[in-house]
């Protein structure tokens, strides 16, 4: 590897994001690299105030909410403490269980993607993923495995709206498919083997 990687992962819901960034960070790690593993929506006061809307203990509006992320996201790079940025200084690869995409596709729903793209722009001239790793799973598979795993559903989690978000995340790619570095891999496989397609095309980095 020439130099420290950020990489972001992205997908509907229950697709297997931190199941696949947790398998990649081992792997790095016992290659020997220097790992930061970090997710969006934060573990910040921000961050937990998107959760509590998800939860729907606070009521919000998309605007809100979209604004939220976009606020916690620019906390998540530029915070002195543990932000990606003075990660990526200090030599990190850096890997993210969700970043800008999840802004794209699922704010999109409810405002024009323009809009989302245009004020997440900051965001990508301070730092772009080296690779978009978006792991690909249909809507009824994504709410059976919600289900079966929780007692509860969040905000976004309906199969009417994950259908959306999917094609809004497939609508941002070929948008932006010039400027990003986008890797779509098949998640209704074995964890095990989507974790080797994603470590081969890494390597490949
Ligand atoms: P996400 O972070 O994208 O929401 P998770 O990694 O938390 O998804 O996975 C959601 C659920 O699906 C978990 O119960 C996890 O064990 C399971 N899971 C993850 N990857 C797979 C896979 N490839 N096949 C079947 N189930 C999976």
């Amino acid at each position: 590897m020439k130099k420290n990687l950020f990489i972001a992962f992205e997908g509907i819901d229950g697709c297997g994001k931190s199941t696949q960034a947790k398998l990649l960070t081992e792997r790095l790690l016992k290659e020997g690299h220097k790992v930061y593993s970090t997710f969006e929506p934060t573990d910040s006061e921000i961050g937990q105030l998107i959760r509590n809307v998800f939860a729907r203990k606070i009521d919000s509006n998309h605007h809100t909410i979209a604004a939220l992320f976009l606020a916690d996201r620019f906390h998540h790079l530029l915070n002195k403490t543990n932000g990606i940025l003075s990660k990526m200084e200090e030599g990190y690869t850096v890997i993210t269980d969700r970043y800008y995409f999840s802004s794209y596709a699922y704010h999109s729903v409810h405002m024009p993607m323009e809009w989302v793209i245009e004020a997440n722009a900051p965001c990508a001239e301070m730092l772009r993923p080296d690779l978009t790793i978006y792991i690909d799973i249909s809507p009824k598979v994504s709410m059976d495995r919600i289900q079966k795993n929780r007692e509860s559903t969040e905000l976004y989690e309906t199969l009417d709206n994950l259908t959306l978000v999917k094609a809004n995340y497939y609508k941002a790619f070929d948008k932006l498919k010039e400027q990003e570095a986008i890797f779509i891999t098949d998640g209704n496989r074995l964890p095990e083997h989507i974790a080797q397609d994603i470590q081969q095309k890494i390597r490949g980095l």
